[in-house]
């Protein structure tokens, strides 16, 4: 079933929405807003953020979802991550609002709300030093005591605070915090942090206008109000931030009220989904870079050859919940094997090359074949194959004896060459060292597209034509960890020390057929029997194809966990 003739999802968040609509609330508007902080590439679990609000944008009359960036943290965040988060959520294949948003561009706004705060004696400068706020804090089971400068006058308030944007006071020396109670069961209300002073950094949309940054908790409310969000969707973690949320919408003059729902993280087994980790990776050389194909980024999947149909497929299908857990690494899997299959023409790849020689087919001679570009679907048409006296097949293919079993070739058996001819190997020809240089082998010219009658064809494995093939590299890729649960282990001290160190081999010498030549960089092929791959878009040259694989036919790694069990 395409993803067009689907109904559309159902979660819970959607059904408080269709209540709030069936009564009145929010105007019967819906809008969302998807608010990443740009300090890193955007991974697998935000693309399940981003179904969810983009999708529900989609799905409900004059829905709205805007892409906003939680740009309050200037020393981490930067441009590069600003315009990979544009392009990565364009590439998923959502768009926005005529334009994209920045809390940056709320300063002035945020400033003032803060102002009206301190006037009603709802905010305070405070001196303390951050130790001392903490300290002062208390802990779940103890109260925390109220700073000495929470009792400023508002006169005082406003000139200390004044004075903070005008640059007089240096990093960490003052804040302004929110008046709330020292008391309260929930930390996040015992009088946060609002307004930190940042010096010398340049901000990548605002430059050095400011010196004084908003913290999260104080800047998100106001931005979706500002924006007229109506459904502010966020992970668990913010649970308890929610009142925090609502008490600075409650005591400002503003008229919009989001309401706040959390849903549970996407955790995905064999990865890490943290951009603090993934930063960790990508700074210690562990991967090449945000975009390495083994990384769980958007840009890492998109490389890997993951489409966009799959991932929303997989959104869809883990669904939204507010229960936590781990989801296996092989329901993403499968939802790629689906799309490729369905929509990847086969090709012919040898990874591991062994050099076979048809020796009742003269040196010249090619027998020109037709091969179906996909086994289910016509419309994608035939292509030629060339068969000649020097094939290549894969090393794996052949053994010099095998049981029954082995249904490849062995010496003095037949085999089937895909979308060719019954071949028998004559013989084995050896080097100094006893390996293998080359097979010896005949062709029945009887057996294209019928099979011999009284003889037994052990099995089918692919070939590509010495004469005719083009070198290339394959980029053979794997889990990234052998741990499902590589940051949660708490024997190891980190979660580096269940990287796979398999999870990347070159096939370097590998020969493909034909045809992949003219292929264009993220074109997807099923090379038969080996997996799915895609041109790579990086570092493919037409002298030199690299090609990555996406994902393998089968997966290998549940047999490989129902053993471990
Ligand atoms: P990280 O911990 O990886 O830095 P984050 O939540 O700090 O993630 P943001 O850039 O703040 O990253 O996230 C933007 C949005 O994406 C937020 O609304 C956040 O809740 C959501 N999001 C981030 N990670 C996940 C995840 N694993 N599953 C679902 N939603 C996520
Ligand atoms: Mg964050």
């Amino acid at each position: 079933m395409s993803e067009l003739d689907k109904k559309y999802p159902i979660n819970f968040i959607r059904q408080i929405i269709d209540e709030d609509q069936d009564g009145g609330k929010h105007d019967g508007r819906v809008h969302t807003r998807f608010p990443p902080e740009p300090n890193g590439y955007l991974h697998i679990g935000h693309a399940k953020s981003i179904c969810l609000n983009f999708g529900i944008a989609r799905d409900y009359r004059d829905g709205k979802c805007n892409l906003r960036f939680d740009d309050t943290n200037p020393h981490k965040e930067n441009i590069e991550y600003v315009n990979s988060i544009i392009e990565d959520v364009q590439w998923l294949g959502f768009d926005w609002e005529e334009r994209l948003y920045y809390a940056s561009d709320y300063f002035e706004q945020l400033h003032d709300y803060a102002v009206e705060l301190i006037g009603k004696g709802k905010a305070y400068v405070c001196d303390l030093t951050a130790e001392e706020v903490r300290a002062y804090r208390g802990t779940l089971t103890e109260p925390g005591k109220p700073s000495p400068y929470r009792d400023r006058s508002v006169e005082e308030n406003l000139d200390l605070f004044r004075r903070m944007k005008a640059g007089e006071f240096e990093d960490g020396s003052r804040v302004l915090r929110a008046k709330i109670d020292m008391a309260s069961p929930n930390m996040n209300m015992r009088d946060p942090t609002l307004y930190r002073i940042r010096h010398g950094v340049i901000h990548h949309q605002t430059g050095e206008s400011w010196c004084i940054y908003p913290m999260y908790d104080y800047t998100h409310p106001i931005s979706d109000a500002l924006e007229g969000i109506t459904h502010s969707l966020c992970t668990l973690e913010f649970e308890d931030h929610r009142p925090l949320y609502n008490w600075v919408l409650d005591n400002i003059s503003i008229k919009c009220h989001p309401q706040q729902i959390e849903f549970s993280r996407l955790n995905l087994q064999y990865t890490v989904v943290s951009k603090r980790k993934l930063t960790q990776l990508v700074d210690e050389d562990h991967v090449n870079g945000w975009d390495d194909p083994r990384m769980p980024t958007l840009a890492g999947l998109r490389r890997r050859g993951y489409t966009p149909v799959s991932i929303r497929e997989f959104c869809d299908r883990i669904g939204v919940t507010k229960a936590e857990n781990s989801v296996e690494m092989g329901i993403l899997e499968a939802c790629i094997r689906e799309d490729l299959d369905r929509n990847s023409p086969r090709a012919m790849a040898v990874l591991d090359p062994l050099k076979l020689v048809i020796e009742n087919l003269p040196e010249g001679e090619t027998l020109q074949l037709e091969a179906p570009n996909h086994p289910k679907d016509e419309s994608m048409g035939k292509r030629r194959l060339g068969f000649t006296r020097e094939i290549y097949i894969d090393r794996a293919d052949f053994r010099e004896e095998a049981s029954r079993k082995y249904k490849r070739l062995v010496t003095g058996g037949e085999v089937r060459l895909r979308n060719a001819y019954v071949i028998k190997c004559e013989r084995v020809v050896k080097d100094a060292d006893g390996e293998i240089t080359e097979l010896r082998c005949s062709y029945d010219p009887e057996t294209l597209g019928v099979n011999p009658e009284g003889r037994k064809v052990r099995g089918v494995i692919h070939w590509v034509s010495a004469v005719h093939g083009v070198r290339a590299e394959v980029r053979l890729y794997d889990r990234l960890f052998n741990h499902p649960a590589p940051d949660a282990d708490k024997s190891v001290e980190s979660f580096l020390e269940h990287l796979n160190p398999g999870s990347f081999r070159v096939a370097d010498d590998a020969m493909v057929e034909p045809g992949l030549a003219v292929a264009r960089p993220g074109d997807r092929f099923q090379f038969e029997r080996e997996g799915y791959f895609i041109l790579d878009v990086s570092d493919s040259t037409p002298d030199r194809p690299v090609f990555n694989r996406t994902v393998t036919l089968r997966d290998s790694w549940s047999k490989i966990e129902q053993q471990n069990r």
